[in-house]
């Protein structure tokens, strides 16, 4: 679903209608000016940008607002202000949106445009006034107050006084709060520090407080808003040390422990964040249990509160957090992030299992988040399966109780069986790798590699926290392409192969390589011709598969390989002067310079294939007279021995024109034309080709042409993919999760971008690949990989795939022999994505153990919902525990008995 709007009209001006705007980059404005048809070639009015206002109005200079649901590609481009400048030169319109470009992360730095800044709302407490504040959220806190006394007109003087003094606290004339959720959480003070890192969100309050006649205003926000405040605990107050960012002073953090069974974890000092809302109220009600607070979003967050409400049910893991960890935190660990990831996340743990059903807002998670994987904050939705990924490493890394991984030399497993080549990769792995998350979320692999050569066979056993299994309709598509011989050696032939969904054109180019048995001087060229004519070039290799619609209508031109790149030329068809037809040719000319003789002779050659048997005889009967002119020796086609004289022939031996024909000319009236294939020129002879440059020709079919060439053979072409006739269009088929694992477990070939070395050819080889099980930890983590993510497209599957909730049995799939264990699971929570692509919304599905329930944590809305319920298409990431085998029942229970 395409949105019109300038810019796709102005990309079918220039002729760059290539489906979408390319995801995550942005545009220069240089690509694809040229070499492309444009199917409507209007040039487009002036620029428009409305429909990114909200409300569609504003004036012209002022900050204009955007909606808030708009996403990169499908409604807006970000161009470089250079490139906006000449749009707005050359077309005029607007209005501008100008965008910042802020520096976001620690470790890894990550250069954004913010589309979003923050919309603040600030609170005047003189007057309880409210007016809304747009500003970056790399802003300084210092920059803040610089804006908000502007804006309240207060005085420059007393303006300046406060910011000289404002890191003393002294003398302050203006105050301004962090009034989320209208509770004074801390004052802003640090005049360096970033909105960000004090943890500012979209659409909060502030609040401003003024000094009146040397008093402040008292009790402001502690009692006086009314309607919000009473949905929400009031907080202890706090010293003004503690907001000054010192010590921690006691404040009943630990106190709040100790209502509940995991006291005395002394982990007070170490924590010297807080989660917002952590209060003494609701953990010291009674009778109430833990793990059922929904998270507030926090603007477009429904991704990471469905992540966290997934690993905080997670049993081991809440068990784990509950406990005094402070001892197993990694601070040195160069991968982790100073242990402060575990520490936040062990905080908002401890906050969701602290008893009460308040909604809590995950602000200094979130703000964590976004120091250390600045790739999750913005507005954006993301995707919850990518920040499980990086929770788990990152957790893990945090937790590492290795402090200096030793280095183990890895042995040539040759000869040894697997069970302990898999043991001894575990101990390798477990030297350098051992946390609560790989006690508990680690499980080992085999892979088997073998060579298509030597029939070498490679095994190694690598350790995974979560499988992603592909659903089996997204593996692999079969593509039917039509060849085209450059040399006009032979007629066009489709030829359908198969290849893998997620590939790319190289491999499309590879596979049909294989399937014409290309020479190895010769290349593919593929293109898609629409309207009868070459619409694009698919010629960067990389680009994905995806790009290519199943009804589409793709060629491959073999074309010989060359260092300096032949001049390319491309005919196309055309009716008596009218419309096009046929499917362009498109061949190479000769190195050197070239001339219009040159041109009439490679189209000359390529139309040999198409002759009509006539044609044949004439020809052949007159080159053997005149020893032949050069581009008729390469006719090798076998003459019928009988008599070839058609209907054609016999009209034509009365044709004025056949005296043309026999002496090696094209019949054909050939035009040379423009890069679009406009403004047709004759083609002189003794006109001279450009090196280098590619040339389209017009060729002009006549009933003359018609009658000496076949044109069917360049009509018809086949789509991608023609769907079979199905009996019925019935509700798509649900698979299971077991032929989900079957696709992702079973023998393939590698891709030819991740060719394997194969040590005893000493090349690059397209091995098969074969996964097994070996280790299963006890929670097994399942992503089901319903996005697909290419250049231009992104795309979700909604196919309704069935899980089991009890007995998951993965026995058979676990290939060590020795291993007894059980390998039944049971599942505990679920990650759903609810609709399409960057609109979409996700919640979970958790169960509480201790109650045998399963609750839907949808934000900060948390509701029981029955077992049966909870199985549905938008499943994303499942959650399993293995299940403990209990004594059968008659048996004495071990713990009474001594083993015999
Ligand atoms: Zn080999």
């Amino acid at each position: 679903m395409k949105v019109k709007w300038w810019f796709t009209d102005w990309q079918k001006y220039i002729g760059q209608d290539t489906g979408d705007y390319p995801i995550g980059e942005h545009y220069t404005g240089s690509q694809h000016l040229n070499g492309v048809p444009s199917k409507a070639a209007d040039r487009p009015g002036h620029i428009d940008n409305s429909h990114l206002v909200l409300n569609g109005d504003y004036n012209e200079g002022e900050d204009v607002e955007i909606l808030r649901t708009l996403e990169e590609g499908r409604d807006y481009v970000l161009v470089p202000l250079e490139v906006w400048k000449k749009f707005l030169d050359w077309y005029k319109g607007g209005p501008a949106l100008p965008r910042k470009l802020i520096s976001q992360g620690v470790l890894h730095k990550k250069f954004n445009v913010e589309v979003y800044p923050l919309f603040l709302n600030l609170v005047d407490s003189r007057d309880n006034s409210q007016s809304v504040i747009r500003i970056s959220k790399e802003a300084s806190i210092h920059e803040l107050y610089d804006r908000v006394c502007k804006l309240h007109e207060i005085e420059q003087e007393k303006a300046c006084h406060m910011i000289f003094f404002i890191s003393s606290f002294l003398n302050l004339q203006a105050h301004i709060w962090d009034y989320f959720n209208k509770r004074k959480h801390s004052m802003l003070t640090v005049s360096n520090q970033t909105l960000e890192e004090a943890n500012l969100q979209m659409d909060q309050d502030i609040l401003l407080e003024v000094q009146l006649d040397g008093y402040w205003p008292s009790g402001f926000g502690m009692d006086s808003t009314g309607n919000e405040l009473a949905l929400v605990p009031i907080e202890p107050s706090r010293s003004s040390v503690t907001i000054a960012g010192g010590p921690t002073l006691s404040n009943g953090y630990s106190t709040g422990f100790s209502s509940n069974s995991y006291q005395g974890n002394g982990l007070g000092s170490v924590f010297a964040d807080k989660e917002d809302g952590y209060d003494l109220l609701s953990t010291t009600t009674k009778g109430d249990r833990g793990g059922l607070a929904g998270l507030q979003n926090l603007g477009n967050t429904c991704f990471m509160n469905s992540a966290i409400q997934c690993l905080v049910h997670t049993p081991p893991l809440a068990e784990y957090f509950l406990q005094d960890y402070s001892e197993e935190i990694n601070k040195q660990n160069p991968l982790g992030m100073h242990g402060e990831l575990a520490i936040a996340f062990g905080e908002l743990l401890r906050r969701l299992w602290s008893s009460g059903r308040t909604p809590f807002a995950p602000r200094i998670f979130k703000g964590k988040l976004a120091r250390f994987a600045p790739q999750f904050s913005g507005y954006n939705q993301h995707d919850s399966q990518e920040l499980l990924a990086f929770l788990l490493d990152g957790l893990h890394e945090d937790l590492n109780r290795v402090k200096q991984k030793p280095y183990i030399e890895t042995k040539d497993a040759n000869g040894l069986p697997d069970e302990d080549v898999a043991d001894e990769c575990w101990e390798y792995h477990k030297a350098r790798n051992d946390s609560v998350i790989v006690d508990v979320c680690q499980g080992q692999y085999k892979s088997t590699l073998v060579c298509p050569v030597c029939g070498k066979v490679s095994v190694t056993f690598d350790p995974f926290m979560y499988l992603s299994l592909p659903l089996p309709s997204t593996v692999t598509r079969t593509m039917t392409v039509t060849i085209f011989y450059g040399d006009g050696s032979a007629l066009p032939m489709p030829y359908t192969v198969t290849v893998l969904k997620d590939g790319h054109y190289k491999d499309l180019s590879q596979a049909l390589s294989n399937a014409c048995c290309l020479k190895s001087d010769e290349n593919i060229l593929l293109a898609e011709v629409y309207d009868h004519r070459i619409y694009r070039y698919l010629e960067n290799p990389l680009d994905q598969l995806s790009l290519i619609r199943d009804d589409e209508h793709i060629v491959a031109y073999r074309l010989p390989k060359s260092k300096e790149g032949l001049t390319r030329l491309e005919i196309n068809h055309q009716c008596k002067g009218k419309k096009f037809m046929g499917t362009p040719l498109v061949t190479c000319l000769g190195e050197g310079p070239q001339t219009g003789a040159d041109i009439h002779s490679a189209v000359h050659k390529m139309l040999v294939p198409l002759r009509r048997k006539a044609y044949f005889f004439l020809t052949q009967e007159h080159t053997s007279k005149e020893n032949g002119s050069a581009s008729e020796i390469d006719v090798d086609r076998p003459l019928n021995s009988c008599n070839p004289q058609s209907e054609f022939g016999n009209q034509l031996m009365n044709n004025m024109e056949l005296k043309q024909i026999s002496s090696g000319e094209l019949p054909f009236q050939l035009y040379r034309t423009d890069e679009r294939g406009l403004n047709p020129s004759f083609i002189e002879k003794d006109s001279l080709v450009r090196h280098g440059q590619s040339v389209k020709v017009l060729l002009d079919w006549s009933d003359v042409e018609h009658g000496l060439y076949d044109a069917s053979y360049l009509e018809d072409l086949p789509e991608v993919y023609k769907a079979v006739f199905t009996v019925k269009k019935t509700r798509q088929e649900a698979i299971s999760l077991f032929s989900c694992l079957e696709a992702f477990l079973k023998e393939e070939p590698l891709g030819p971008d991740d060719m394997w070395y194969c040590p005893s050819c000493k090349q690059h080889r397209q091995a098969t690949k074969k996964l097994d099980l070996w280790r299963l930890p006890e929670i097994l983590v399942v992503h089901l990989k319903r996005f697909s993510y290419s250049r231009y497209l992104k795309n979700k599957l909604d196919t309704f795939v069935n899980f089991p909730i009890r007995n998951l049995d993965l026995s058979k799939y676990v290939k060590s022999k020795g291993d007894t264990h059980s390998h039944v699971y049971e599942l505990y929570a679920i990650s759903n994505h609810y609709g399409g692509l960057g609109g979409g919304h996700y919640s979970a599905y958790a169960k509480l153990m201790e109650e045998n329930r399963w609750y839907h944590f949808d934000d900060s809305h948390v509701s029981p919902v029955s077992e049966d319920e909870i199985r549905t298409s938008a499943a994303y990431v499942l959650f399993y525990q293995k299940v403990k085998v209990e004594p059968e029942i008659g048996e004495p229970s071990q713990a009474h008995s001594p083993s015999c």
